[in-house]
């Protein structure tokens, strides 16, 4: 039995989990994934990388400022851009040559982490214990939970235990949260085909298709070919959202990226990949930074939607969560923002 559960291994879930585990909890965090990170993803493809989640870390709050500079000083990170085209702030953007992934990698260093496991459902015995069970694998039982999940998806699994165990303005406060989807096309192009642009990303507040597109190969120094991230609107993407087959709306952004940008040959790469973001960026979250179930066993939730900050959002929430925990459980010293110089 672990003291706490951590189902989400995303930015906030593994936040949760070193806090709690750094001062001595037994915890184990599970994901339904085959790589730790969520949305920070990074695919392999065509002999080189691509982020098609989150697109840079920027240093907006004191969490994601402490973060950069710890993965700066470890090489992990390194300043991409302080200009995206037509947005009117200047404030550096950092990368990950390895792809963004590798940020929730150094989060995971140390953690039982159990891959390829999606939990399915959540249930208690008397009170006294959390049991999470999986379809082809060996329940986890823990004396507390953290659900380090999308709301949306949050709700999925927690709405059977509204009647039994959980307070009904719980689920509502769960069922408040809403997010927007988002499509995101990875592009390659021919080596010969060097752009010459005057910008590493642009950003389409006005297009009604298109939201993002940047120079993925800028950010990598290898790179031997041009590869463009170009992510849809909200609204392209609820277009598609069950499309069974998303190659016409990746030609279609594609399409809308070279008209834009007046680079007629983005319309043609050699090759295209597209990956469908159900949960991108939560549209109406809430405004605290955890979401206590107060159920006699510790449950909370926690990620991006707790807050207005996204990256910044998550971190924090973890933090949060792990404090909520620490308080219910054994009132433990936690290492708080210093944790990832222990990493
Ligand atoms: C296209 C895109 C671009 C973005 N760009 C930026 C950006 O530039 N700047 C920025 O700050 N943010 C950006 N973001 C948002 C940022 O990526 C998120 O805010 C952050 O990664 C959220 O972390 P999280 O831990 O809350 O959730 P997630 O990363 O969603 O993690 C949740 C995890 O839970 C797992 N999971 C879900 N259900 C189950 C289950 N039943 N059982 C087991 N595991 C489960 C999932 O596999 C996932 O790994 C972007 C997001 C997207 C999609």
């Amino acid at each position: 039995m672990f003291d706490v559960a951590v189902i989400g291994a995303g930015v906030a879930g593994l936040t949760v989990a070193q806090q709690l585990q750094q001062c001595g909890y037994a915890v184990v965090v599970v994901d339904k994934s085959r790589g730790v990170g969520g949305r920070a993803a990074t695919r392999r493809l065509h002999g080189t990388r691509a982020d098609h989640g989150l697109r840079y870390l920027e240093p907006i709050g004191e969490m994601s400022q402490q973060l950069v500079k710890v993965l700066c000083d470890r090489n992990i990170l390194q300043l991409w851009t302080d200009t995206v085209y037509s947005c009117e702030s200047k404030m550096p953007r950092y990368v990950a040559s390895d792809g963004m992934s590798a940020i929730a990698k150094f989060l995971a260093t140390g953690l039982e982490i159990k891959l390829n496991q999606r939990v399915q459902a959540i249930t208690t015995t008397d009170d006294k214990i959390w049991h999470l069970g999986f379809e082809a694998a060996e329940n986890i039982t823990a004396k507390a939970v953290v659900v380090a999940i999308p709301a949306p998806q949050a709700l999925m699994l927690l709405e059977p235990l509204t009647e039994s165990i959980l307070p009904a303005g719980f689920v509502d406060k769960l069922r408040s949260v809403q997010f927007d989807p988002c499509l995101s096309v990875i592009a390659g192009y021919p080596s010969q085909q060097q752009p010459n642009l005057e910008w590493k990303a642009v950003v389409f507040p006005d297009n009604s298709d298109l939201a993002w597109i940047g120079l993925d190969s800028s950010k990598r120094p290898d790179a031997q070919m041009p590869v463009f991230v170009i992510q849809s609107s909200a609204a392209f993407a609820n277009l598609y959202l069950d499309a069974q087959d998303l190659n016409p709306a990746a030609q279609q952004l594609l399409g809308c990226a070279a008209a834009e940008l007046m680079i007629p040959w983005l319309d043609t790469p050699d090759w295209f990949q597209v990956h469908r973001w159900r949960y991108a960026f939560p549209s109406h979250p809430l405004v605290r930074s955890y979401l206590n179930a107060e159920t006699p066993l510790p449950l909370i939730c926690c990620g991006d939607w707790c807050g207005e900050n996204l990256l910044e959002s998550a971190l924090n929430s973890g933090l949060a969560a792990a404090m909520e925990i620490d308080r219910h459980l054994n009132n433990l010293p936690l290492p708080g923002i210093n944790f990832l110089d222990n990493l």
